[in-house]
């Protein structure tokens, strides 16, 4: 697995069996404890001689405001990390100091700016909390929630009902037919680029389904074989993107407006010079972080499914 890849190598040790009851505050008030800290959508890092890190001294929360969530994360080494999640106005308060730095957490991830192995401790913080952030309530009687099991849970106070956190599994796919593939673009897209088709997974369906289901909707193609490539937590919010090729069928594409402003088959050279930002429409391929550039190159590598 190549590492520009964002989010998919993480350090941690998720600990399992490390979660009793107070394994949170046992580890939280350990002095070499480290946490990932969320303002809002955004990450605190600090400034180390040698870059920037998202891992900080579990004080460095001190005077920034009410601290909304905190999980333990793991272990690194046998050092614990939590995650806090400060409201979004905390951002200001980090702002003002040189020695750390407030950014989105896809910024990170595209301009590499922390190592890759805290990358994925990023991801798995972020869509953690977010997840935390929007169950204080339970969805079986209404009464509030509380962390449970160090924050891999939240209990109903009220119920006993137990609350796990969810994944959002999303299937990307670059669908082939000889040496030319399918892009399409959304309207949300940066001008020019051009990107895999994707969807959700319906419930109770497979990947391979929900990939033939996707591409039929949105471009009208039926596809035939399909096969599982890589994937990527995708912590934006909480998604799990599923990277697969599959064959296509049919050559004329019928595109579903309401989903895509465009889409078209590109040849494998066209796709060569999006990835070398070379064409000459200056059409471009998404950023070399996200799962759909390392289909397109092994599309151009090997455009054939074998
Ligand atoms: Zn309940």
């Amino acid at each position: 697995m190549p590492h520009q890849l964002g989010f998919v190598v993480n350090d941690l040790d998720r600990a399992g069996v490390e979660r009793d009851h107070d394994a949170l505050a046992r580890h939280a008030e350990d002095p070499r404890a480290l946490t990932i800290l969320i303002a809002g959508d955004n990450a605190v890092l600090r400034t180390k001689p040698d870059g920037l890190s998202a891992l900080l001294p579990t004080t460095a929360v001190n005077g920034a405001g009410p601290v909304r969530d905190r999980v333990f994360l793991g272990l690194l080494a046998d050092v614990p990390v939590i995650g806090t999640q400060l409201e979004a106005a905390a951002a200001e308060h980090f702002r003002d100091e040189s020695r750390f730095r407030v950014t989105d957490v896809r910024s990170i991830a595209v301009q590499g700016l922390v190592p890759a192995g805290e990358l994925g401790i990023l991801a798995q913080a972020k869509a953690l909390l977010y997840w935390h952030g929007q169950h204080p309530f339970c969805a079986k009687c209404g009464a509030p929630t509380v962390v449970a099991s160090a924050g891999l849970r939240r209990d109903c106070t009220a119920c006993g009902g137990q609350h796990f956190p969810r994944t959002d599994p999303v299937t990307i796919m670059l669908i082939s037919r000889g040496e030319k593939c399918i892009l399409g673009r959304q309207t949300r897209f940066i001008p020019g680029m051009y990107s895999c088709l994707a969807g959700f997974v319906s419930p109770g369906e497979t990947i391979e389904d929900a990939v033939r289901r996707e591409v039929l909707e949105e471009a009208g193609i039926r596809v035939g074989r399909v096969r599982y490539e890589a994937s990527q937590p995708w912590p934006f919010p909480a998604s799990l993107m599923i990277g697969c090729r599959g064959e296509a069928l049919d050559d004329e594409i019928t595109l579903d407006r309401d989903e895509l402003e465009d889409g078209r088959w590109f040849s494998r050279q066209e796709v060569r010079q999006m990835l070398d930002k070379t064409h000459p429409d200056g059409l471009k391929a998404p950023v070399e972080m996200a799962i759909a550039n390392l289909l397109l190159r092994r599309f151009v590598e090997q455009p054939h499914l074998g």
